[in-house]
């Protein structure tokens, strides 16, 4: 058995695992790489085979440094099935397309720098088209069923507790009448947060495929992040008079942002709040994310009862069109807007994030992780001025940023999942992590543990 890193190899984005055995052949993931214009471009980059002589791709969750390329897969004449979870599928219905449009309008933008001399390339990576088609390739699973890919390889998907829908990957992949258990942790999610479960414990592995997104950090403890959230909603609202604009990932952050605001008004520590969700993704996210009650745990369902019971709830406004969108920026004070992209790269966050920079009445709270190259990194790096649109932007308001809420597993969380198998895998690998996180991870689980591990380099392939 055989496997290539094509992406999240010392880095977060890109996810993208080959495994090819004498008889099958599948892709784990096929993530877009995220950050800045080198990680745009390597989106382009041809896949280093045959999109056709790929049997199928497993997916862990939707997010779209983990989704992104399959409609480029789609296009390049994978035709095979794409096994994920059933809430997955629900999620990439909205996302892929949503993405499809972000492409067009980029190979739009760039055809426009053409005529200006600037940049060589205007074909979209790939269209809504695309990601429609990719759409009906989905086959839908559920958690806890041992199901048959292939003749040749069973997978289990187990509860990651990373967004709606997240799984651990267990694989049985057989080989010369040898079967072998591959173990994907996909994104882990961080134990004891409302909403979601806790990730899953897994037995064994003989090949464990571990991320590392904060093997080098602890999060902030929860309770705090939560005082400190407290404490910038009501100085920019009340002492300051001006807004509050959160960036978030529309999946999943949102809906946990949208989750504290409401669980805070319940405990009497904020009242009177004003919430405008103002991403069309967000909302569709916010709306499915209802549907799926049975994936949460207890303390959302209680939280869900009391908002049906309809008290002193804080006032939701989902903002459809651009004009409403674009209303927002008469609003002086007072209001929380909460708009997608999480880490400021595309989407009407952008838009908001020109119009309240300037104003130092205003806050930017940064509630997400930010990859290096991206406008959201810059902000938390303190720039004094930023590009948006091409135009020079001074950074005047507040931004806050609140390190507690992370949909990963941090390093303690991660160290306590790998302690939870019973015997060691023969192999580990750290994936999924920028350089010093992938090392420090890599470190603990070598000494602390004496596992064999290794952090592979992107295009490397392991024979196993
Ligand atoms: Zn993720
Ligand atoms: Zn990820």
């Amino acid at each position: 058995m055989r496997v290539t890193f094509l992406g999240a190899a010392r880095e977060v984005t890109g996810s993208c695992y080959l495994v090819e055995t004498a008889d099958v052949r599948f892709l784990v993931d096929c993530g877009m790489f995220q950050g800045g214009r080198e990680e745009h471009e390597r989106n382009f980059a041809p896949l280093p085979l045959a999109a056709a002589g790929i049997d199928f791709v497993i997916l862990t969750h939707a997010h779209i440094d983990h989704s992104g390329l399959l409609p480029k897969l789609t296009r390049a004449g994978f035709s095979g099935p794409i096994h994920t979870m059933a809430a997955t599928a629900d999620l990439l219905a909205i996302m892929l397309p949503d993405s499809g449009h972000i492409q067009e309008d980029n190979a739009r933008r760039r055809a426009r720098d053409r005529r200006d001399g600037k940049r060589p390339r205007s074909e979209p990576l790939y269209t809504v088209a695309d990601a429609e088609a990719c759409l009906k390739q989905i086959s839908r699973h559920d958690y806890h069923r041992k199901v048959l890919l292939d003749p040749q390889v069973r997978c289990c998907f187990r509860d990651a507790g990373h967004i709606l829908g997240s799984a651990i990957l267990e694989l049985w992949v057989e080989e010369h009448g040898v079967a072998r258990k591959l173990v994907f942790s996909g994104d882990l999610g961080q134990p004891g947060r409302p909403i979601l479960r806790e990730p899953e414990r897994i037995d064994d592995a003989d090949f464990l495929f571990i991320e590392s997104t904060y093997g080098d950090r602890k999060h902030d403890c929860l309770n705090d992040t939560l005082d400190q959230l407290t404490q910038v909603v009501d100085r920019t609202l009340r002492k300051k008079r001006g807004c509050l604009v959160i960036p978030s990932f529309a999946v999943g952050r949102t809906q946990e942002i949208i989750y504290y605001l409401h669980d805070l008004t319940r405990q009497g520590r904020l009242d009177g709040l004003q919430i405008f969700v103002d991403s069309p993704m967000a909302t569709e996210v916010t709306q499915l994310t209802m549907r799926h009650l049975e994936l949460f745990d207890e303390q959302a369902k209680r939280l869900a009862a009391w908002r049906a019971a309809g008290h002193g709830l804080p006032s939701m406004h989902f903002t459809r069109s651009v004009e409403e969108s674009i209303a927002l920026n008469r609003i002086q004070s007072g209001a929380i807007i909460i708009s997608a992209s999480g880490m400021c790269e595309a989407g009407r966050i952008k838009h908001h994030l020109r119009h309240r920079l300037p104003n130092s009445a205003d806050t930017v709270l940064i509630v997400g992780y930010q990859a290096r190259g991206t406008l959201g990194r810059r902000l938390v790096e303190r720039a004094g001025e930023v590009r948006i649109f091409g135009d020079p932007v001074p950074v005047r308001a507040d931004i806050e940023v609140l390190n507690g809420l992370s949909a990963h597993a941090d390093r303690a969380a991660l160290l306590d999942w790998a302690r939870a198998f019973k015997r060691a895998p023969s192999r580990t690998f750290v994936v999924h992590g920028e350089e010093a996180a992938s090392s420090a991870l890599k470190a603990s689980l070598t000494e602390e543990f004496g596992w064999a591990v290794h952090a592979p380099d992107r295009g490397e392939v392991i024979e196993l």
